[in-house]
């Protein structure tokens, strides 16, 4: 309140801009400020892994690891028929057209430990499967019923480490 009039328009200016340049990733759905994010676009990450998560908050936790150099796939949501959520609200068709694609080989599905990223984890198994990758599910140390973009490094980086067959 005391600050110049002059100083809160600008501070609000440039909000306006950040949330207009701000979008999700054309290909993943991280957030991006151009056509594709900063993973999407840095050629040293490795196309054969793609890991999936249910927001893009998830993906930030996962980057604090540093435990994975993949690729990410942002579902946004994850299936909750008491909510009316079925695979067509998420990116599952987007998802399953870029393991059409050909390089990935190992899909990580990161969905919360809850009862909705359970279900959306064995959905999405079931519909990977046919494409001949491998899916794999985080394991040890994240909290049942938990929401995996609060965890600590160390227990998303173990998770990683001891991933299983789904
Ligand atoms: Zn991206």
């Amino acid at each position: 309140m005391r600050a110049p009039r002059e100083t809160v328009e600008a501070l609000a200016g440039a909000l306006l801009d950040l949330r207009d340049q701000v979008r999700p990733c054309s290909r993943c759905f991280f957030i991006a400020e151009g056509e594709l994010c900063g993973v999407c676009s840095n050629p040293r990450r490795d196309q054969a892994q793609l890991c999936v998560v249910e927001e893009a908050l998830d993906v930030l936790a996962i980057e604090r690891s540093g435990e994975f150099t993949g690729l990410y796939h942002v579902l946004e949501g994850a299936i909750s028929p008491i909510d009316g959520v079925g695979p067509e609200q998420l990116r599952v068709a987007e998802l399953v057209e870029r393991v059409r694609g050909g390089e990935v080989r190992e899909v990580v599905v990161a969905t919360d430990p809850d009862v909705e990223g359970e279900a959306t984890a064995f959905y999405l198994a079931e519909r990977l499967a046919p494409l001949g990758v491998s899916v794999t599910r985080l394991a040890h140390g994240l909290p049942a019923g938990s929401d995996l973009q609060y965890a600590d490094e160390l227990t998303v980086a173990r998770a990683f480490s001891g991933r299983r067959a789904l």
